[in-house]
């Protein structure tokens, strides 16, 4: 079959399998039960300069990215309450984010997700925006988005002269800012993204200043929020 014919060619579960040399179904069970998980082996490598990449930079950046706030928050003076949460099965269907937001009840919930890098040439702009590599984080704007929450977020960023980039999401998102905006009686949601070239391949690809600067601006955010907010959009 001629490359291009096989690269286009969607495996289906079922067409898949593992060898791993066990002589019979008793020696395999040996070394593997129903239901494990698996995985590629790759790990993280720096590729050059701030260009690094690793297996699960989705959604591995976002947990570093709260965890960083967390830590430049410390000792600043923010009047607004802040948790962090690491959610769990978001590609399943935003089951963590779900549960996280209701527990919570946050005023305002801020994911902190990957998005499409457009800057390699497997990539159609037209669909995905220019979205680059290290020219910062990336602000959602669209209907899963509270106006209020994305304009403060821009705003942080020009006067903290911190680079950004904005994406247009014309209908609801496929991360956790989708089920935070939808939860209890509404939630002012927003969306702050790290460029990630190669989704969901073993070699995802992210630039360490987007992640730094993701969690500057949202420190500086918060740093911003004051008592009895205005959420509502118009
Ligand atoms: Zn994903």
């Amino acid at each position: 079959m001629d490359p291009q014919a096989r690269a286009s060619q969607k495996l289906e579960w079922h067409q898949l399998w593992i060898d791993i040399g066990a002589k019979d179904r008793k020696e395999a069970e040996k070394k593997v039960a129903l239901g494990d998980p698996v995985t590629f082996p790759d790990g993280f490598e720096v590729l050059s300069g701030s260009c690094v990449i690793g297996r699960g930079f989705d959604d591995k950046a976002g947990s570093f990215t709260a965890s960083e706030v967390l830590r430049l928050l410390k000792g600043r003076k923010i009047e607004a309450s802040v948790y962090s949460v690491s959610t769990v099965q978001e590609e399943l269907g935003l089951r963590g984010g779900k549960t996280s937001a209701y527990g919570i009840d946050p005023d305002i919930g801020i994911a902190i997700d990957v998005t499409f890098a457009s800057d390699h040439p497997d990539t159609d702009k037209k669909q995905l925006g220019e979205i680059t590599l290290g020219k910062g984080p990336v602000i959602a704007r669209g209907p899963n988005i509270n106006p209020k929450v994305f304009s403060r977020l821009v705003k942080t960023a020009e006067s903290g002269k911190i680079p950004f980039q904005v994406e247009p999401a014309p209908r609801a998102t496929g991360t956790d800012a989708n089920v935070i905006q939808l939860t209890r009686s509404g939630v002012a949601a927003g969306l702050l993204s790290i460029p990630n070239r190669y989704m969901h391949t073993p070699v995802e690809m992210v630039h360490l200043s987007d992640l730094e600067n993701a969690a500057k601006l949202l420190a500086d955010y918060i740093e911003s929020l004051k008592p009895g907010e205005d959420l509502i959009p118009f």
